[in-house]
């Protein structure tokens, strides 16, 4: 008699219950149909493949990018007394044939295989799978399949033969870390066939989220250290320079903590990360390279003191915190000059298309930092889930805040974008608003009457307002290299039918928008501003009847 699934997640496991969408997952694998978990990390990913690897007859095939926690996964699961191996192109030859032959006499419930086994040898062993009773495919960090994902491995290519190899054998892939692009690409790449997408809730209710501005991080960080004597966490810096610097700082203030980074040799790097694992260091500062997999539960917070690139990574890092389910913070240090920064590693060359989607979710992760709404959920919602945003437990819910009327200030960019008929991007819809004489602003633009308007407010207003503006919907951005703005519905509402634009802001919470200023000067006002802004204003609604009453063309 074959045991239930739940029985095996018991006996073996020594768990009572399956958890989010882990049963629904199993009991769809176990019917040979094809599967897309995906499921916050710590969620229980493994469990998904592995209780029906033991359900099902033959070997299950496990691709995970992740060797340094083969050896851990392996072993955890050989303790609970499963037949399980890895291969991977840091064995020995003769350890590699080995598990070849285990394989080869079905001797493994699981195989753990390194990505770049899969392309080794003109894929040697994906032709000696043939030979293989498979009971499935499982794709681990699945995510990796895809250039849409933020960790992209072009190993994980060679998976798109699989499916049509072995069309019986079903494939489930596994991520922590997908928007609906990188979803629907890795179901494309990886020819799932009509599969059962399952989504768990992405919503980390013990985490708090942050957003601090980017100034005096290192005071910031140790007053915070110093206030949080016993607890544990994660510094993310974005170079391997700045780990360095950031742990020595540390370190020199009596602060227990080491660098981690890929330019640290392996033996090293598993040193540095075990004596975190085991406590006995107390803050790891690192780059990216840190933490996937990892599975440490008491983890109080997670800082980043420079921006990821996009909110996956943001999610994802944040993530290692609390997953013992105890409180822990998320904090942020946010500068706009990092998203400039930033920008610069987002041009892919010669692909414009991806160079757009990576320069996309920067600007996303800049919204997210930059925006006067509930953090968490902005997150849930771009994780595709709803949320009502009132967590209580972000930097927004827990502030109080105050609103403000933008709205004569609102209208003053606006009709800007619109004298300059919408072919702009902010900065030159700012120099020209503030009566800039750059020599970008022709003679032409010069004589409109909105120029200079904006003279009495400098160039972090604007574009702080600007992007208030965009994402709170009032005025749109066309997609494309050069972000023009564009009005949108809302916009001529505001421009036309006096709609006010009420605004909010966080009280006690400076942000911190540090644009240098760029080397132009600016015209003195000379004249009523209001004054001019209100006859602009009837310029503009004469204009707008006059076209609305004209038949549609
Ligand atoms: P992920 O791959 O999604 O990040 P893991 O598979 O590594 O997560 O699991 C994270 C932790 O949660 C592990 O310690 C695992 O043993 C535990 N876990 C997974 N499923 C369950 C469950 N149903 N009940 C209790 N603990 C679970
Ligand atoms: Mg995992
Ligand atoms: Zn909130």
């Amino acid at each position: 008699m074959m045991k239930s699934p739940l029985e095996i997640l018991q006996q073996y496991f020594g768990y009572d219950n399956f958890r989010l969408e882990q049963a629904n997952a199993v009991e769809n694998v176990i019917a040979k149909k094809d599967t897309f978990v995906l499921m916050p990390t710590g969620g229980g990913k493994s469990l998904c493949y592995q209780v029906p690897a033991l359900v099902l007859e033959g070997t299950a095939i496990v691709i995970s990018p992740l060797i340094a926690l083969m050896k851990d996964q392996v072993d955890a699961l050989r303790v609970n007394g499963i037949s399980a191996a890895y291969i991977n192109s840091s064995m020995s030859a003769f350890e590699q044939n080995e598990t070849l032959n285990q394989l080869k006499n079905g001797q493994l419930k699981l195989l753990y295989v390194a990505p770049e086994k899969l392309s080794a040898d003109n894929g040697a062993f994906l032709k000696l799978l043939n030979d293989v009773n498979i009971s499935l495919f499982a794709v681990d960090e699945a995510h990796c399949v895809s250039h849409w994902g933020h960790d992209f491995r072009p190993d994980y290519l060679f998976l798109n033969g699989i499916k049509k190899q072995f069309p019986k054998v079903p494939i489930i892939a596994l991520t922590a870390s997908a928007d609906e692009i990188t979803r629907k690409d890795i179901i494309k790449q990886l020819n799932l066939q009509e599969p059962l997408v399952l989504i768990s809730s992405f919503d980390r209710a013990n985490i708090k989220y942050f957003v601090q501005p980017k100034q005096s991080v290192l005071h910031n960080i140790i007053q915070y250290l110093n206030e949080h004597p016993n607890d544990s966490g994660i510094i993310y810096c974005l170079s391997r320079k700045g780990t360095e610097e950031m742990s020595n700082n540390l370190r020199e203030n009596g602060i227990n903590s080491a660098f981690y980074h890929a330019g640290i040799n392996s033996i090293e790097r598993a040193k540095v990360q075990e004596d975190f694992l085991k406590d006995k260091t107390r803050v790891m500062v690192a780059t990216i390279a840190f933490g996937m997999g990892i599975d440490k539960s008491n983890v109080r917070f997670v800082m980043h003191a420079d921006l990821p690139k996009n909110i996956e990574s943001y999610y994802q890092e944040t993530g290692r915190a609390g997953r013992d389910g105890l409180p822990s913070e998320a904090i942020l240090f946010y500068s706009y000059a990092d998203v400039i920064k930033l920008r610069r590693f987002a041009m892919v060359e010669g692909n414009e298309e991806q160079s757009d989607l990576m320069l996309q979710k920067l600007q996303q992760m800049a919204d997210f930092a930059e925006m006067q709404k509930c953090r968490r959920q902005y997150l849930m919602e771009y994780f595709g889930e709803k949320h009502d945003g009132n967590c209580n437990s972000c930097d927004f819910c827990l502030s109080d805040f105050e609103t403000w009327d933008a709205t004569v200030d609102a209208q003053k960019l606006l009709s800007a974008i619109h004298r300059l008929k919408e072919r702009y991007g902010k900065n030159l819809i700012i120099d020209f608003l503030r009566g800039s004489k750059s020599v970008k602003i022709t003679d032409s633009m010069r004589s409109l009457p909105t120029y200079g308007m904006g003279n009495d407010q400098d160039k972090n207003y604007w574009q702080n307002l600007l992007r208030q503006l965009l994402i709170n919907g009032f005025l749109s951005e066309s997609d494309g290299e050069f972000y023009v703005l564009k009005l949108n519905e809302e916009s001529n509402q505001v421009l036309f039918k006096n709609k006010k634009v009420i605004l909010k802001k966080v009280k006690e919470q400076a942000k911190a928008v540090t644009v240098e200023e760029m080397e132009t000067d600016y015209s003195t006002p000379e004249f009523d501003v209001n004054e001019d802004l209100f006859s602009e204003l009837r310029a503009l609604r004469r204009e707008i009847a006059e076209r609305e009453n004209v038949p549609p063309y």
